[in-house]
């Protein structure tokens, strides 16, 4: 192997070794919100600052729909993390294509 190859392949390695478990994921997205509420004379009505929350959902996509879970907000740290992580993976998916893509390049064919 030369020295490119060789390099490459710790790249690759580096990449690999970094990635979340597989177990840990959540393909979504996180959004922040908060809320108004159905009491008139709640100063929530009267400024953005003064609103309810903040709360936390996860939405995501099946098929054509779209559609969102409440995250609890004791689990709310972990469950951010899932989405992160499946960006993780995806991001390290494609270093990873690019790295072998570069070792075919080199002639590496295995
Ligand atoms: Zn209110």
């Amino acid at each position: 192997m030369n020295n490119q190859v060789q390099k490459l392949n710790k790249m690759k390695q580096e990449v690999s070794k970094k990635l979340p478990a597989l177990t840990k994921v959540l393909r979504g997205t996180f959004i922040e919100w908060y809320q108004v509420c159905a009491r008139k004379d709640c100063k929530c009505h009267k400024s953005k600052k003064y609103q309810h929350g903040p709360f936390y959902r996860v939405s995501y996509s099946k098929g054509n729909r779209s559609y969102h879970i409440y995250v609890p907000l004791k689990g709310r740290k972990k469950i951010e993390k899932w989405v992160n992580n499946y960006n993780k993976i995806w991001q390290g998916i494609e270093d990873i294509s690019e790295l072998n893509i570069k070792l075919i390049r080199a002639g590496i064919s295995k």
